[in-house]
């Protein structure tokens, strides 16, 4: 396949030419949400990179095994195999069934990830589902010799791990800082070091998600889910594995050390991961009054918000910054995205407005060959979208006669939006949710109003009369001013 795509991978801590090991199949795994709230922000940014990594090696012919998991069960309060299973807690206080509450919040997160535009992964496993599979890794690690058993709970020996292999060569940390770091946490008496992590751990009396295994009745470490779920789907070794920078620490970290214990070698080829979103230059949190559901974006239903943004002016703004950089959320930078995405989308519609003419003064397919330079420059979506607005330019200049282009070439002109702005970074026209359809709605009346305008210019009064007259009876009042007409609508 001709490519030259490049991807960061954070294990070697350089771009390296993308190059699957069995073409043209890749394998491309990434964590997924752990359901027990309304999907927010923090989880449109990961699902939009990969989405679009998963579209673009799909436009460069790849055949794309997208694994993508549901966490519903594992994930504990504090990461550090303490505290309340997140889902149990949410089902105890909301009194249902655990996965009662795994259904309904992985139901709002595939809602939301449509209204984004986010394809649906080829595979979408729950942990919940593959607790066979993560007692057999378990199993696997114990005969290796890097795990041991302490009161009905396996833990990873992290010491004999890092003896024979390293520990932290995703992270780059060492040894010693993790211990420094974890030294603090209570409830490690079990373990033989503060660093190691729970493989399995045993249910106390109140626990409701258990499951009996050859140790205790309990439940897998949160870690094991996606090593397990991974390699049963992709292999042994596969090419992909992606999550947020957040998980480097110590989720991916462990899936690494898990793996080489069961297998004695990694099973990824390239680890890719995305920056963090703040508001307002802070960390998003529950704690500190900023936490905003993707509803509420699309509703504009929070007190932070001065409006309501549609789910493709939140996926253009997180496009605008490469998945490597940090992305800052502020109403003024969502209104400002929402204006650039619309001029682009107009220029989108105004291809159709263009005259064409005997020959070109500017060169289309220039911008074509830009746009996948971009993208195969680890995915540079800004500079992908600052190539679409150049392109933007030429198409206003072109209808208003400034720029003559060819009818091929306005085909051309056609395709880099269609490939790029649609097919490869997602964006559609027409939005979903309410505000998007208040959206369309707006420009349909606009769009009767261009009509007459037109009806009049030419004298038409016949028509220009019966579109005013029709839109009145339906509660349009309509104002011609100097500035052209506005328009708005009363209902009984
Ligand atoms: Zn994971």
């Amino acid at each position: 396949m001709e490519h030259k795509l490049t991807v960061y991978n954070t294990l070697t801590r350089k771009k390296e030419l993308f190059k699957p090991i069995n073409p043209p199949h890749v394998g491309m795994y990434v964590c997924g949400p752990t359901v027990y709230g309304d999907p927010h922000l923090g989880h449109a940014r990961p699902a939009i990179t990969f989405d679009i990594l998963f579209r673009y090696l799909t436009h460069l012919g790849y055949k794309v095994r997208y694994v993508r998991n549901i966490t519903d069960v594992g994930h504990l309060e504090h990461d550090a195999d303490d505290g309340e299973d997140k889902i149990a807690k949410k089902a105890r206080l909301s009194q249902q069934e655990p996965m009662e509450v795994a259904h309904y919040y992985t139901l709002s997160y595939h809602k939301a990830m449509e209204a984004l535009n986010v394809l649906s992964p080829s595979i979408e496993p729950q942990a919940s589902g593959h607790i066979i599979e993560q007692i057999g890794l378990i199993k696997e690690i114990l005969a290796a010799g890097y795990a041991y058993e302490s009161g009905g709970s396996i833990y990873f020996d992290v010491n004999k791990y890092n003896i024979d292999h390293h520990y932290g060569v995703l992270s780059g940390r060492n040894l010693d800082d993790v211990l420094n770091a974890t030294r603090e946490l209570e409830g490690q008496e079990e373990k033989r070091n503060p660093s190691d992590f729970a493989l399995w751990k045993k249910a106390q009396p109140e626990h409701i998600m258990r499951w009996p295994s050859p140790w205790s009745d309990g439940f897998p470490g949160w870690h094991c889910e996606c090593t397990a779920m991974g390699r049963k789907y992709l292999g042994e070794r596969f090419d992909i594995h992606g999550g947020g920078m957040d998980l480097i620490f110590p989720h991916h970290e462990c899936e690494i050390a898990q793996a080489v214990a069961a297998q004695g070698h990694d099973m990824v080829n390239y680890w890719i991961h995305n920056n963090m979103i703040t508001i307002n230059g802070q960390k998003m949190g529950k704690s500190l009054g900023n936490f905003i559901t993707l509803n509420e974006f699309f509703t504009g239903n929070n007190e932070n918000l001065q409006q309501p943004y549609s789910p493709m002016t939140i996926r253009f703004f997180i496009l605008m910054s490469h998945y490597r950089g940090t992305v800052d959320f502020s109403n003024e930078a969502l209104q400002a995205a929402e204006k650039a995405m619309n001029r682009l989308l107009e220029a989108y519609s105004a291809i159709d407005h263009i005259v064409p003419a005997a020959e070109s003064t500017v060169n289309i397919k220039e911008f074509t060959a830009k746009c996948y330079e971009a993208m195969n420059d680890d995915l540079n979506t800004p500079i992908t979208i600052s190539h679409l607005f150049d392109a933007a330019k030429v198409i206003n200049q072109a209808v208003d006669g400034n720029t003559q282009l060819t009818g091929s070439d306005v085909g051309e002109m056609r395709f880099l939006f269609d490939t790029f702005l649609f097919d490869i970074l997602g964006i559609r026209p027409e939005y979903g949710g309410e505000s998007g359809r208040e959206e369309v709605f707006g420009r349909v009346v606009d769009m009767l109003l261009e009509q007459r305008s037109a009806a009049k210019a030419a004298k038409d009064w016949a028509v220009s009369d019966k579109i005013r007259d029709e839109l009145a009876a339906l509660g349009f009042e309509i104002k011609d001013t100097k500035d052209g007409t506005t328009w708005k609508l009363n209902l009984k």
